[in-house]
């Protein structure tokens, strides 16, 4: 066993992000006792076949009992709903976090149920695939993706110290910044991204003019890429949108400006605009493979196909 950060640890939630955690604590042998909770008996057997766990339950309110530190890993509609079912059985002095990709939404639904003797620390870490459940998690999601804390004013900051100490061990970076500031940049980084490609490939299955067939086959020309994107998971991206409503929005509405500004530029073939924006654009590229955020030779998955041939 490693270096134990906590005697016990609750994973309320154990899909993509919640059985990725499990895996990450039991490699690194990073606490004694980990209790595993989902809604579904389905899908808490899946976790008990998968061992990723000491112990398991359906109640989320069970699970957190005696918890040193209490993640929770549910769409971020039903954070509120988890909250509220947990608060009588929380220990004192237990640190409590989440995942969720929104933060005002879920500090919005947790505070109000959260007691006072109890360490509330909303966090999200940027990391994940377009695929759900505990099979699709693995060990070494997080390493070198960053993840970001939303803490309250009145955080304690050993507290928050003890949990970057474990978010470190799963090998992310770390940085804090407010609730709101975190749901503007993520509108922007993934969000409105994630909206896009689910816009685009949505009219491309609508096009009459252009057979299913036809985009399927012809996908590697750029559709493909928006693909992956438009197969994440409907509940979590539901709730992201209702839930990050008013910074959605905002990027929207700049989004169709900038689009407005493109469709222009084709229609009066002014090259010299395109040529100007593509080129900046290109360079933003360059700087996330320059910060370690993606390789030069992003695949898609394409290397598997690639080895299939
Ligand atoms: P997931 O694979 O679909 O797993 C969701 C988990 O939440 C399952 O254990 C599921 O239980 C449970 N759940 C679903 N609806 C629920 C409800 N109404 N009440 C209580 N539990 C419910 O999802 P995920 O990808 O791990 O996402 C979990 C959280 O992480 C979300 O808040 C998401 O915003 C955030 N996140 C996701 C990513 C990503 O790329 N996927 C990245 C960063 C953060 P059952 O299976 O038993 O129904």
């Amino acid at each position: 066993m490693g270096s134990v950060l906590f005697d016990r640890i609750a994973l309320i939630g154990i899909g993509l992000i919640g059985s990725s955690i499990a895996r990450d604590i039991k490699d690194a042998g990073l606490a004694r006792d980990v209790v595993i909770s989902t809604r579904s008996p389905e899908t808490l057997k899946r976790a008990e076949e998968l061992e990723l766990g000491t112990a398991y339950t359906i109640s989320a309110a069970e699970a957190v009992r005696d918890a040193d530190l209490v993640i929770i890993s549910v769409p971020v509609g039903a954070s509120g709903s988890v909250a509220e079912q947990i608060a009588p059985n929380l220990k004192p002095g237990a640190i409590v976090t989440d995942v969720g990709s929104t933060k005002a939404s879920v500090i919005a639904q947790m505070a109000p149920h959260m007691p006072d003797s109890v360490h509330f620390i909303p966090g999200h870490p940027l990391a994940g695939t377009e695929k759900s459940g505990p099979d699709a998690g693995f060990s070494g999601l997080f390493r070198d993706r960053w993840c970001i804390f939303t803490p309250l004013a009145d955080t304690d900051p050993d507290a928050l110290a003890r949990l970057k100490a474990f978010w470190e061990q799963l090998g992310s970076r770390i940085d804090e910044m407010d609730a709101e500031h975190h749901d503007k940049v993520l509108a922007i980084v993934s969000h409105l991204p994630h909206i896009i490609a689910y816009n685009i490939v949505g009219t491309a299955d609508d096009l009459g003019t252009v057979t299913e067939s036809e985009v399927i086959k012809y996908s590697a020309s750029g559709f493909r890429d928006f693909t992956r994107l438009a197969a994440s998971d409907p509940t979590m991206w539901r709730d992201v949108c209702l839930h990050n409503k008013d910074a959605i929005l905002e990027m929207l509405a700049r989004f169709s400006e900038d689009l407005a500004y493109l469709q222009r530029a084709i229609r009066w073939g002014e090259g010299d605009k395109l040529f100007e924006l593509f080129t900046r654009t290109r360079a933003i590229r360059r700087s996330i493979v320059e910060a370690g955020q993606d390789v030069d030779a992003p695949d898609f998955g394409r290397h598997t196909l690639d080895a299939k041939k």
